[in-house]
């Protein structure tokens, strides 16, 4: 008898020594929460892979796999059978049934992969490959042995059970999430922002959310395109909080009182300054930005240098060495490219300089803000009348 299950590998955190269990069990609650609204199923570990099964029933792969794939921290998953009789016999018998069920009648090439992580097995690997090989086209003319490139390869992973399967579907691997610290992104609807804020929650970072808006130069269309691509980005973490921090006086106010073609610079470093406010009323330890050098007149060199210093916290820029093609490409990959792509800005044109420096020196920015006497109290205000959004 053979059960269908799910074989779940994981990569990068099996190398992370006392940890490690730490991970997986964040793992494992990942896996519960995407799953246990669709039925009643278990997880259980055999080491260095998580089984879902649910003990009787069919599995629905179909249902379970997109519901598994947005996990951070798994390597790949594999859909296959467990068997209950881990006799040699049975083995061979399991995996004719499944190279049946997988090739039917059609011409293929095949080979057979054992890996034997139950030492107590009394056969080593190469024997058991070989031997089912040999058993699997005694019965199925059809197949062909390949072992340098197959059409299809059966595993055999004989663990605390033996596992079957031919089908590799890999993940985003990264790190489970927040098992390591949290960070503030500042997150416009752009395209940029919700890929950095995505890359950084794949390796752990506990992201959350800061939008500046400035009704009604920005529309409420804008600030609906941030909550949704939060949302989106809430189908990975499983929870994003958002603030929403109202920046029109502030922008106005800078609009007044800096030379014109230094007014991006000036706004960037005063939504810096806002965010390691928030940072630091909840705990984070760094700032996210969807920066990338070169992109735009603000991302030279030196506007990152004089945007960099407005702010004491390390600021993580996933983005900084991507070209506009890949950071797209990533973001039709996890579905925010479609919301952002939607038409309205999250900047108004009034405070767009033609003209903007694009070698803005940090000493004549300090000076110039030196001279704001109304940003701190501007600044101030943003933060503690920010809408707190819970995703
Ligand atoms: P994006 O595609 O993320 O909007 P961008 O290419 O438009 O980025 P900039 O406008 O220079 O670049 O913004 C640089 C970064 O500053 C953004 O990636 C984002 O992290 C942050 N940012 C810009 N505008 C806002 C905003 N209204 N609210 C929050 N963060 C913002
Ligand atoms: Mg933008």
């Amino acid at each position: 008898m053979a059960e269908k299950v799910l074989i779940i590998k994981y990569g990068e955190i099996a190398m992370r020594g006392n940890n490690r269990y730490l991970f997986i069990n964040r793992l494992i609650s990942a896996i519960r929460r995407n799953i246990d609204p669709f039925g009643k199923y278990y997880v259980v570990r055999d080491p260095g892979r998580l089984i879902v099964e649910d003990r009787g029933g069919e599995l629905d792969y179909d249902l379970l796999i997109p519901k598994l794939k947005t996990i951070f921290g798994l390597a790949a998953i594999c859909p296959g059978v467990r068997l209950e009789d881990m006799s040699f016999e049975s083995i061979c018998e399991e995996s004719l049934l499944h190279m049946q069920e997988f090739c039917g009648d059609k011409e293929m090439t095949f080979k057979v992969d054992t890996r034997r992580a139950n030492k107590g097995f009394p056969m080593p690997s190469m024997e058991v490959s070989m031997e089912v090989g040999a058993y699997i086209l005694e019965w199925m003319p059809n197949l062909k042995v390949d072992v340098k490139n197959p059409d299809v390869t059966l595993h055999i992973e004989i663990r605390n059970s033996v596992y079957l399967h031919s089908k590799i579907i890999r993940t985003y691997g990264g790190l489970p999430y927040a098992s390591n610290g949290r960070a503030v992104s500042l997150l416009s609807g752009g395209i940029d922002s919700p890929v950095a804020t995505w890359m950084m929650a794949k390796r752990g970072v506990e992201v959350e959310g800061v939008y500046f808006h400035s009704p009604p130069y920005t529309s409420e269309w804008a600030k609906e395109k941030v909550i949704d691509l939060a949302k989106r980005i809430a189908d990975f973490t499983g929870e994003f909080r958002l603030y929403v921090v109202p920046f029109t006086e502030l922008q106005l106010y800078l609009l007044d009182n800096v030379a014109h073609d230094k007014l991006t610079i000036h706004l960037k470093r005063a939504m810096m300054r806002a965010g390691e406010m928030i940072a630091k009323q909840d705990d984070a330890l760094a700032l996210i930005t969807g920066e990338s050098v070169g992109q735009v007149a603000s991302q030279t060199m030196q506007g990152i240098h004089a945007i960099n210093a407005a702010c004491t916290l390390p600021v993580l820029r996933p983005l900084a060495g991507m070209d506009k093609q890949e950071i797209i490409n990533r973001a039709e990959e996890i579905g925010t490219f479609e919301i952002s792509a939607r038409p309205y800005e999250d900047c108004c044109t009034v405070f767009v300089a033609k003209h903007p420096v694009t070698k803005p020196r940090l000493n004549f920015i300090e000076k110039a803000e030196h001279r704001l006497t109304e940003l701190d109290r501007l600044l101030d205000e943003a933060v503690k009348n920010a809408e707190v959004i819970e995703l």
